[in-house]
């Protein structure tokens, strides 16, 4: 079954059903006569999904124009080099960071095993190279048109270095990907911590431009709008002021760093568990892998600390 929801004219959003899971990821398709544009495909492994997405609005991959990757992560980008083989007319839009390892996802392939080891393939699939000839480089600040509007660029760092977020101030939408956390529902704002790039001064500070383009909603990849907006980034701010001090604490607790991990995990279960059902909390926990945030954060302490 295909989840379909509109935003506003001309802007909509699938579900993914990432690991047949409801409420994981979310591909945003921008819409117009001129052509489409899908903002974050997903991995790899979701790609029946996005494409029964399509489909449902009626939308061929020969309309399709633009890939606007907000990062490229494997549960944001994974598909794009599957999708651009099969379909070379589309162009790929991308910050500069990430763009060298679209082109040759050798290093964020070795990173990424690195954390999910023999389960890469079933999370999440093929990760193929993107030709450099179908890459848009950003380097924040741009404007970019695709899906028939234009679309502000920022660069939006915290959560990964080469993390952009997208404006379309014609539907005041911010398409924000992982910097405005995951929130289930307009529910619990969790920030998402993974190795290696976590910055809290940084994040603080992409928090800070995307609310400067005063936007009605923020559109998450996990998982889907959210309206209220200043309020939104004021409880993700504190979250991750939370969890990093959380962190920050556990470095000089005794055990090793999969005790304290695995204590992070449970104390961070416990604080959503307040807030929402054990089904909710496993949709977060599949967002956002709780024991992969321990390690983002206290890599960011180490360096910080030199500890
Ligand atoms: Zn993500």
């Amino acid at each position: 079954m295909v989840s379909m929801t509109t935003l506003s004219h001309g802007l909509s959003w699938v579900d993914l059903r990432f690991q047949d899971r409801d409420n994981v990821i979310a591909a945003a398709l921008v819409e117009s006569a001129g052509g489409v544009a899908i903002i974050d495909p997903g991995p790899t492994s979701c790609l029946e999904a996005l494409e029964l997405g399509l489909q449902a609005r009626g939308i061929r991959w020969p309309d399709v124009r633009h890939l606007l990757l907000t990062h490229i992560h494997l549960d944001h980008a994974g598909a794009s080099g599957t999708i651009v083989r099969a379909h070379p007319h589309i162009a790929v839009v991308v910050h500069q960071r990430g763009a060298t390892h679209l082109v040759d996802p050798t290093k964020l392939l070795v990173s990424a095993t690195r954390l999910y080891g023999d389960h890469m393939d079933r999370l999440w699939g093929e990760f193929a190279p993107v030709p450099a000839d179908r890459l848009v480089v950003l380097a924040g600040g741009d404007r970019v048109q695709a899906g028939g509007r234009v679309f502000d660029v920022a660069y939006t760092p915290g959560h990964a270095s080469h993390h952009v977020s997208y404006f379309d101030a014609s539907s005041g939408v911010a398409f924000v990907g992982d910097t405005a956390g995951v929130a289930v529902n307009g529910g619990y704002v969790l920030p998402p911590t993974p190795p290696p790039d976590v910055d809290l001064e940084l994040w603080a500070q992409s928090i800070d431009r995307i609310l400067a383009w005063s936007p009605s909603t923020l559109f998450l990849t996990h998982f889907g709008p959210a309206m209220n907006v200043p309020s939104h980034c004021a409880e993700l701010i504190e979250h991750l002021q939370q969890a990093a001090n959380y962190v920050r604490a556990s470095l000089s607790e005794p055990g090793d760093d999969d005790e304290r991990g695995a204590r992070f995990e449970e104390w961070l279960r416990q604080q959503l568990r307040q807030h929402m059902t054990d089904v909710r909390v496993q949709e977060y926990i599949v967002a956002a892998g709780f024991r992969y945030q321990w390690m983002g954060l206290a890599r960011y302490w180490r360096k910080k600390l030199a500890v």
